[in-house]
């Protein structure tokens, strides 16, 4: 297969901030693979989190190429192996050569990829739409855009907690899950935490603590009135029974778990510890968030909105209806097509 790689840069609408970070723009890496008149495509989100940088990422993609020439592309179960054996981490690129692989197969066997799945494009769940951390007045305005949502996913983690909860009450009686992304790093605070936003009608509460801190977490779980789901703690289907004692369930990601196929090993895992699933996204452009898209109908909650937070996205692919319910494409493949610009 012939790979070829290149960058784009996606303008964020508003700026996005989270507990630890802020952007206004995301450089994302797309690829094409290219095998006996097809082309299956990728995209790979860097996230400094876990180690990755643009640089890195190209890095990974040149370390692949010539694995990727002399691989057989219906090998893929093999060939993503190899891949993942080339180096730890970088899963965001290992992704981006996952997602191309599988839109590949499904566009030879003329399938969208759900169809290919066996799973029902009926199924898919609504999606909530992410607001990041900001002051009262602009949370507000964000929260009046997001109309069509019926789930938010609220940004915490920083000194305006209060302040930012307070003005999504007044603005909203919808449903809200919160994000702390890490931010409370001491288990009596994050119990007071979540004790306080269950009196505020909030469903869950994603990654409250640091990473790492399993026996904290376990403590939090029998304690705490709502359910928790493990974000920055769970990246592959190996870190997820050591999780289940912690957590009530987990954020899958695709730039996480290095593709499509690994997030298929979480899910059957997570579901054998008896957890829920919810698939989350980092900024990306329709092309990898189209890719989760396609697996959604096996999961509980979907947090799929980082193509909506960008002003310039490249692909179009799956949709969201009126409703806040995602929609997928029906071509083969992943389904996405490149957006004029
Ligand atoms: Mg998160």
């Amino acid at each position: 297969m012939r790979l070829s790689v290149f960058t784009r840069r996606l303008e964020m609408k508003h700026t996005w901030r989270i507990s630890r970070s802020s952007a206004d723009f995301k450089e994302n890496a797309f690829i094409r693979l290219e095998a006996d008149g097809t082309t299956g495509m990728g995209e790979a989100a860097h996230n400094i989190r876990y180690d990755e940088t643009k640089e890195s990422m190209l890095a990974f993609f040149e370390l692949a190429a010539p694995v990727l020439e002399k691989a057989d592309p219906w090998k893929f179960v093999d060939l993503m192996q190899q891949i993942h054996q080339l180096k730890t981490g970088q899963n965001a690129a290992k992704a981006a050569i996952d997602l191309a692989l599988m839109d590949w197969i499904t566009q030879k066997l003329g399938l969208p990829l759900y169809r290919y799945l066996g799973l029902d494009p009926v199924h898919t769940p609504t999606t909530s739409y992410s607001i990041g951390i900001d002051t009262p007045e602009s949370i507000k305005a964000k929260i009046q855009e997001a109309s069509r949502f019926p789930i938010l996913k609220i940004k915490l983690g920083s000194e305006n907690d209060e302040a930012i909860m307070k003005a999504v009450r007044e603005a909203t009686n919808r449903v809200v899950r919160v994000d702390a992304n890490e931010a409370w790093d001491d288990p009596k605070l994050a119990l007071e935490k979540i004790q306080w936003l269950a009196t505020l009608g909030v469903e869950f509460v994603e990654q409250p603590m640091r990473s790492g801190q399993l026996e904290h977490m376990a403590w939090l779980k029998q304690h705490s009135p709502l359910p928790i789901i493990a974000d920055e703690d769970v990246k592959l289907a190996r870190d997820i029974p050591s999780l289940a004692p912690a957590y009530h369930g987990i954020n899958i990601k695709l730039m996480k778990s290095g593709g499509i196929q690994e997030a298929l090993r979480m899910i059957h895992t997570a579901r054998a510890h008896g957890l829920k699933i919810m698939l989350g996204c980092m900024i990306e452009s329709s092309l990898a968030i189209t890719a989760a898209a396609h697996l959604s109908p096996l999961v509980d909650y979907a947090d799929l909105d980082g193509n909506l937070l960008l002003k310039n996205d490249p692909f179009e692919g799956a949709t969201v209806d009126e409703h806040g319910q995602l929609q997928l494409p029906e071509r083969p493949g992943l389904g996405i097509l490149p957006r004029d610009s």
